[in-house]
């Protein structure tokens, strides 16, 4: 049967996580002391992160028990749809069947919830009371705001100033479900308020915004910093977004030629992919197609080399693709792939070839979406916008190649909080920001030399 939509039943949820550790072909160099470059230890990271985080951090078992408090609130929107695309099949005429995952069914919207439950969870049963984190285009923060309340902790967000200014129904929903929302940089730290005497029009950024988040955390003994992308823990999460659509698609007969996710920190991508990565290593022909802005190219243009998490250099430096530590990427409307680095488990699962990149500008983007919302119904988030242009591009080569091919793409989030970027589209005032080379170089002259 020619299905348009596969869910599956509470049942099916995934019960554990799967950890890529277990089986990629090189792990990820360790990350090292932001001051000695000696690797951390566990006992580095326990000023601001539980135990139990920290042990998922490294440990290389291949699957990871998911605690029933967290699959009961897992329970509320999971297992999330996959749609066959039909409508945009047809739309561009292609031979190519598309399919998405729909994340965008969770109470914040995107597919952010599935990491920030579990870290609420292992926070809360640590003894932790408060919560500091940073959000971008705020989906971090929603997520994470959802999670304290769940579990009851408290949760202070910094929130990249671009975004606390384009997106204030985020900042609300935050604040509904009770959390402390700062525009950063902040008067709050001493990272904030560096940045502004620097430059006190400062758009803010995801590296100051951590910065803050963490100096917030590592000062008080009841606080835990909680990061929504990036580290081994929050991709091993997500993995139970990959793990779902496995079993949809068995169930449609299918099996994907190309996967496809936008990529900011590589969350959402790790967790559609790992689960067919593990396929790929074990002789499986799949590819997975990472997608990044122009503005912000981290896979595409950046370097393979150790750099700081954030911008102040508090953090431990990780072995990642990256643009350097204090590049400032453009105000684009995509907030949440606005970060100057990606994820040390993407980063060498790039460099060995187990996963593309690709990057696109910012109209072309906001086409697709259009033609998707008016195919599809959905109205995507930017940052998902930038899966579904790809998808579209390989759908149009699928056309033009006269060949069949299963393309499955990953729609991270709704954007129904982001409509004043599509106003904004919509009238003509959206331009592409040419890729900031010289910013860029400079930034990497600065990054750390590690011997
Ligand atoms: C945060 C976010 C992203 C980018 O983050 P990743 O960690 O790369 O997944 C993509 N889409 C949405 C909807 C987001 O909220």
């Amino acid at each position: 049967m020619n299905r348009t939509k596969i869910i599956l039943d509470e049942k099916d949820i995934p019960t554990q996580w799967y950890n890529i550790m277990a089986d990629m072909p090189t792990l990820p160099k360790p990350p090292l002391h932001p001051a000695t470059h000696k690797p951390v230890g566990p006992d580095d990271l326990a000023a601001i992160f539980p135990m139990a985080l920290i042990e998922q951090e490294v440990t290389q078992e291949r699957w990871i028990k998911i605690p029933d408090e967290v699959l009961d609130v897992y329970a509320l929107w999971r297992p999330t749809p996959l749609y066959r695309a039909h409508r945009l099949e047809k739309a561009l005429a292609t031979p190519a069947k598309i399919y998405y995952k729909y994340e965008g069914v969770s109470p914040a919207g995107s597919h952010k919830t599935n990491t920030s439950i579990p870290q609420a969870f292992y926070n809360k049963q640590a003894g932790i009371r408060r919560i500091a984190t940073e959000t971008g285009a705020g989906q971090w923060g929603a997520a994470m705001s959802l999670a304290g309340a769940f579990f009851g902790l408290e949760v202070t967000v910094y929130m990249v100033k671009v975004s606390y200014n384009q997106k204030p129904y985020r900042r609300i929903s935050m604040e509904t479900w009770g959390a402390s929302v700062h525009s950063s940089p902040s008067n709050l730290t001493n990272s904030g308020r560096a940045i502004l005497e620097k430059d006190p029009d400062s758009p803010g950024s995801l590296g100051i915004a951590i910065s803050e988040a963490v100096e917030d955390a590592a000062t008080h003994s009841d606080t835990n910093y909680a990061l929504g992308s990036v580290l081994n823990h929050v991709l091993l999460h997500q993995t139970v977004i990959g793990l779902e659509l496995k079993k949809q698609l068995e169930i449609a007969g299918d099996y994907p030629d190309i996967i496809i996710a936008s990529c900011g920190g590589g969350s959402n991508l790790g967790g559609v992919s790992f689960p067919f990565l593990y396929d790929k290593i074990h002789g499986k022909n799949v590819r997975v197609i990472a997608v990044e802005p122009q503005s912000c190219p981290t896979l595409t243009k950046g370097e393979f080399r150790y750099d700081f998490g954030d911008t102040a250099g508090l953090t431990p430096l990780l072995m990642m693709y990256t643009l350097g530590h204090d590049f400032v990427p453009p105000g684009i409307h995509a907030g949440g792939l606005r970060y100057h680095a990606d994820s040390s488990l993407v980063s060498q699962l790039t460099h060995d070839g187990l996963i593309e990149a690709r990057a696109y500008h910012q109209t072309e983007v906001f086409s697709a979406a259009l033609l998707f919302s008016k195919s599809e119904g959905i109205i995507p988030a930017p940052e998902s916008s930038h899966a579904i242009k790809c998808a579209i591009d390989e759908a149009l080569l699928a056309k033009e190649e006269g060949k069949e091919r299963t393309i499955v793409f990953n729609l991270s989030g709704h954007g129904y909080l982001d409509l004043a970027a599509y106003a904004d589209f919509l009238d003509g005032k959206i331009s592409d920001c040419a890729y900031p080379a010289d910013k860029i170089k400079e930034a990497l002259s600065r990054l750390p030399v590690i011997d």
